[in-house]
């Protein structure tokens, strides 16, 4: 049975992307009977009835699933900093690192706006300190095209979401890499910016060779699901160490003889990095109820 992705659903009709082009399908009557319901990004199995209508008859299992836009198996999720207009922000930007990786999302970090910057050697040494925890880093500028180039690779055979708060770029971005969008230009710009409070499906697009959600991803940045022992597991430069710490289960705060608070001390790990994890501490603790 051929197998696709859906790429958009849209008044019972779901749009499979397979080898063969986009097939319109319908659900069969199972999925309201096990009450699964298939979302844009899942893997069917479908009977064609034709070339251009089937049948869904099978979801794969997914490998995550965000809740805001309904999307199954994202990739990865781009996070769009501006360097500038607004101004690069680290502790917004660990929070969205924290927020991604928690649903299982592999995080690339794209700052935008290369343009407006006068000096880059701040956002330079940023960028040094992240690729060193591990994370793949690029800088570009839509307005100039510069640096455009290195970010289709990542995209081409995957399937992506955009995410960062509005005015960084996200839109732009998404025009330059793919001109023929321009026609819908100020229907993207509409779904990816300003108009974010409007429901609307999201959908999948082609683009670089990859598939891009046109709704930009994780709008919530709180640290729902997320557990006081779980955060250190998303600051891989601390994840990376823990196992040196006296104490098991340690969570780097108060602890004698942690690992994590050593390197912070001997600068391996930026201080910044650490105030932001104590932070978030403080949130996911604050979170929960106090007898
Ligand atoms: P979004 O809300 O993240 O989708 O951001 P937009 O793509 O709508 O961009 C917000 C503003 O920043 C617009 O005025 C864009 O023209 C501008 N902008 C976007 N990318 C760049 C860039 O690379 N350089 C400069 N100078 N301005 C940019
Ligand atoms: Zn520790």
């Amino acid at each position: 049975m051929p197998e696709g992705k859906i790429i958009k659903a849209l008044s019972g009709f779901y749009y499979v992307l397979s080898d063969d082009g986009i097939v319109q399908c319908r659900g069969r009557g199972v999925f309201r009977i096990n009450n699964i319901s298939p979302l844009v990004g899942d893997i069917v199995s479908f009977q064609a009835e034709n070339d251009k209508e089937g049948y869904i008859m099978d979801v794969k299992e997914r490998k995550n699933e965000l809740v805001r836009p309904p999307i199954a198996n994202i990739d990865q999720a781009i996070l769009v900093f501006s360097a500038s207009e607004p101004a690069f922000s680290p502790a917004l930007l660990d929070r969205f690192l924290v927020i991604v990786e928690a649903a299982n999302v592999m995080p690339i970090i794209c700052i935008t706006k290369k343009d407006l910057l006068e000096d880059e050697q701040e956002i330079n040494q940023y960028m040094e300190d992240y690729r060193s925890f591990g994370y793949d880093v690029m800088m570009l500028s839509s307005t100039t095209r510069e640096g455009i180039e290195q970010l289709k690779p990542f995209i081409n055979g995957k399937t992506s979401v955009f995410a960062g708060q509005s005015g960084v770029g996200k839109s732009s971005l998404l025009n330059v890499l793919n001109p023929e969008l321009n026609l819908k230009t100020d229907e993207i710009s509409t779904h990816l910016g300003r108009g974010k409070h409007t429901t609307r499906h999201v959908e999948l697009i082609e683009i670089a060779g990859g598939l891009v959600a046109d709704t930009p991803g994780f709008s919530s940045l709180e640290f729902t699901g997320i557990e006081e022992e779980d955060l250190a597991h998303y600051f891989p430069e601390m994840s990376r160490i823990s196992g040196k710490c006296k104490f098991r289960g340690c969570i780097h705060i108060n602890e004698p003889k942690c690992a994590v608070k050593s390197s912070v001390e001997s600068e391996e790990i930026p201080l910044y990095r650490y105030d932001h994890y104590k932070q978030f501490m403080e949130e996911i603790k604050g979170r929960k109820p106090r007898y």
